[in-house]
């Protein structure tokens, strides 16, 4: 059809001409219940945003890909008001088989905890407030008698990561002086924490001693001199040193720290606060365990094994976590009162050590057996079967779990899981297959996250608590897939 003039009436130019005024869109009926409901300030700006993008299409000489009538204008103006809200940060289902999993959020926390921050954040609370006497208190009496009692250490502090915690414990202990670690030891964590840049951040200088697979006690002993703060030990959590290998346990160290006059630190990064082979996992050294060797100072993470919320704990002797208190970065690194809630929480119930495997969702995980992982797959595999029909093969197979976050990177925990494979004549569009899969499981409402090992994509049931949560979206996901 062509008007009087020439041009399309229904081509990019015509439709400029009808396409509505922010205003005139905003006051339809169905605009203006998103105003109710959200205000006119974020609708306003939508439908401004909208109508430009929409203009500038037609401007362009191309049609939009959507509806120009009102009903399809509205209907977009919605899904961007919810995408608008929608948040960045989602729930996500971990099946990835590694278990304290760091891009997916580390430990995921206890109830308890969970409950105490809900209650604690709705209010004012005593976070520097002494009720006893009515004046500033100190936040690391919060849980500074939890952990002290747990430890067995004098005095205790906490900060906002464990990477703060070793900062600080070398700044305020060893600044401007020499700290003593062994070249086997020479971590970097994931995240540029890479344990000579610390030491330099902190202002201390670094003296490496032994070698990379061998370090003996008499290399620390002719490295003190004067100048020397402090010897520190650090855990080689996410690699191990394998073969003709020797180190120096702190049990060792501390007698000669000790005849020096310099202090003894340790970063067990991990750190369990109970004994892992006591469930049958393998033994971590715990804190206890580093004071009771003759450690000043042990630093480790809230939200590895300790299954809490992100923090850094440092425990240690009075003098040396007075110093480190009364430091001035203190200030800087220290945990705000929502970690706080959540740690006084968890390490709570370590008071009840009995239910602990019940009450803390990563021991929870990490101690359940194959059997019972495997029956969890079991009642996934049918249904999962039936949503992905004739295009892939699923099957129930053993897997191995891993901790993960740098924890006995070498240990594998018996699992089990799903096997999924396309069906294919060859190994011609193999990738794609399952890249494919991998996607439609990601872009579900509550994500699904698995791993693609030897051209399958395995679902690790370890840590699948809720079931359901799975089934209920297997609709979507024969849908994404059609
Ligand atoms: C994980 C780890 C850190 C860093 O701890 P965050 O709590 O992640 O800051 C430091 N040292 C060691 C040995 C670690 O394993």
């Amino acid at each position: 059809m062509t008007s009087p003039d020439g041009s399309m009436v229904h081509g990019p130019k015509a439709m400029l001409a009808k396409l509505p005024s922010v205003d005139r869109l905003i006051n339809l009926p169905a605009s203006q219940a998103l105003v109710t409901a959200h205000g006119a300030a974020l609708v306003t700006e939508q439908a401004r945003v909208l109508l430009a993008e929409v203009r500038q299409d037609l401007l362009n000489g191309s049609m939009p890909a959507i509806t120009l009538d009102e009903a399809g204008l509205t209907q977009v103006l919605q899904a961007r008001c919810m995408q608008r809200l929608a948040p960045r940060m989602q729930r996500v289902i971990n099946l990835t088989g590694t278990v304290i999993h760091t891009n997916l959020g580390r430990a995921v926390l206890p109830q308890a905890a969970i409950d105490h921050i809900t209650a604690m954040m709705a209010g004012p609370n005593n976070l520097e407030y002494d009720l006893a006497s009515g004046s500033r208190g100190d936040r690391d009496s919060i849980v500074e008698g939890l952990l002290c009692e747990i430890t067995g250490a004098e005095a205790a502090t906490v900060v906002n990561n464990n990477a703060a915690a070793v900062l600080l414990t070398i700044a305020a202990l060893a600044r401007e002086r020499e700290v003593v670690v062994s070249r086997g030891e020479l971590v970097e964590i994931g995240g540029a924490f890479r344990m000579p840049d610390v030491m330099a951040s902190a202002g201390a200088r670094m003296v490496e001693v032994g070698t990379t697979n061998r370090t003996h006690l008499a290399d620390y002993e002719r490295a003190i001199t004067p100048a020397t703060a402090m010897l520190m030990k650090v855990h080689t959590s996410n690699y191990a040193v394998q073969g003709f290998t020797s180190a120096v346990s702190e049990a060792e160290l501390a007698p000669l720290a000790r005849a020096k006059g310099v202090l003894l630190a340790t970063d067990l990064g991990s750190g369990s606060l109970v004994d892992m082979s006591k469930y049958g996992l393998p033994k971590e050294p715990t804190p206890q365990e580093m004071l009771a060797a003759g450690c000043d100072v042990v630093t480790f993470s809230g939200d590895k094994l300790l299954g809490g919320p992100q923090a850094g704990l440092i425990v240690g002797s009075k003098a040396a976590v007075t110093r480190i208190r009364k430091f001035p970065m203190k200030r800087a690194l220290r945990l705000s009162k929502l970690p706080l809630a959540a740690l006084e929480a968890t390490l709570t119930l370590y008071l009840q050590p009995d239910r602990l495997t019940e009450q803390l969702p990563t021991l929870r995980w990490l101690t359940r057996s194959r059997e019972t992982v495997a029956a969890t797959a079991q009642t996934l595999l049918a249904p999962f079967q039936l949503a992905l029909a004739s295009r892939y093969t699923v099957q129930v197979v053993e897997l191995s779990s891993q901790i993960g976050s740098g924890s006995l990177p070498l240990d594998r925990l018996p699992s089990a899981g799903l096997a999924i494979a396309p069906v294919l004549s060859g190994k011609r569009g193999l990738g794609t297959a399952l890249e494919t899969l991998s996607t439609a499981l990601r872009e579900l409402p509550v994500p699904i996250i698995g791993r693609v090992e030897d051209d399958r994509l395995l679902l690790d049931c370890r840590c699948l608590d809720d079931v359901a949560q799975v089934l209920d979206q297997l609709a979507n996901l024969k849908a994404a897939l059609a």
